[in-house]
């Protein structure tokens, strides 16, 4: 049985996602029909529209509810080749990843998202905003599981994004730029023995005849391509050089993009100087001013 403490650092991971994603989507279309007077719910205007820089940016109030994620993780949870109780194993393009890939394409759909689904399986779901050609702001993670994983890894981020859109919409906000929830396909290496199949798709940064070479271990002699398609994916396309080009995305597509993802190793702490927590990543406080100087003036 899952833990209240469990359930409330999910939501409050959700409340963060809500409040990153609704900033730099720019200024709401109902502003004014927002408590603009609470600093908390105030975000700075980068990449504000002309004649509105510098000027705060009213996010609403909003509540995700907290029975909602962890119950929704728990349900994708069990589309699992794993043994009941050892954890969740979903290999991609596999009966379970399928039956995953459709549970999270009917959350979208409730949320009132617009789907699309490229060559390779990623799958995108959209909350058009009021100037849909602006670069939108995504956020997303995987629902591949490597064996016997947790049940958070990778679906919280594409989940809680979901819930983050439902909530902002229940508040009445609306985005100027567009907020999208991507579910990277393959993102990672068990089945094919490469990570971030997807995401290095979208960026051009695969080659075709390598992802051609790679050993399918679940199929004898089998490839990415014929694995995607017997899922349903790239149906049309003849070959793995066809259907990685189909995948490629302008690096204008987005303005900003955020993942939220459970920590797993001390390398962000140790590395990279951030502080982890249960909630957020931040950078260090800044250092203190320095003391007054009490030099006299020159003469
Ligand atoms: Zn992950």
């Amino acid at each position: 049985m899952r833990s209240r403490s469990a359930a409330a650092a999910v939501a409050a991971a959700a409340v963060v996602v809500v409040a990153l994603l609704a900033v730099p989507s720019g200024v709401a279309a109902q502003e004014d029909a927002y408590p603009t007077n609470d600093a908390s719910h105030m975000g700075s205007a980068e990449g504000c529209s002309e004649g509105t820089c510098g000027a705060p940016i009213a996010v609403p109030s909003v509540e995700v509810d907290i029975e909602t994620v962890p119950a929704q993780l728990m349900t994708l949870s069990e589309m699992s080749d794993a043994e009941p109780g050892t954890g969740v194993t979903r290999l991609i393009f596999t009966e379970q990843d399928v039956a995953g890939r459709n549970y999270v394409k009917t959350l979208m759909a409730a949320a009132g998202l617009v789907i699309r689904e490229d060559a390779m399986g990623n799958i995108f779901g959209r909350w058009v905003g009021s100037q849909p050609d602006l670069p939108a702001v995504g956020s997303g993670s995987h629902a591949d599981a490597i064996p016997q994983s947790g049940l958070y890894d990778g679906c919280l981020g594409v989940i809680g994004p979901i819930e983050s859109i439902a909530a902002l919409k229940r508040a009445g906000f609306q985005p100027k730029r567009s907020i999208e929830v991507l579910m990277f396909t393959s993102e990672e290496p068990t089945r094919f023995g490469l990570s971030s199949v997807g995401a290095r798709a979208m960026a051009s940064k695969l080659d075709p005849a390598y992802l051609a070479s790679l050993k399918d271990i679940l199929v004898e002699n089998g490839t990415f391509h014929m694995a995607a398609q017997h899922a349903g994916y790239g149906l049309n396309t003849k070959d793995h050089t066809e259907m990685v080009a189909r995948c490629a995305l302008s690096t204008e597509y987005y303005d900003s993009f955020l993942e939220l993802h459970i920590e797993q190793g001390p390398l962000l702490e140790r590395e990279a100087g951030l502080t982890v927590s249960s909630s957020c990543i931040s950078t260090p406080p800044p250092p203190p001013p320095p003391p007054p100087c009490f030099l006299p003036p020159r003469s």
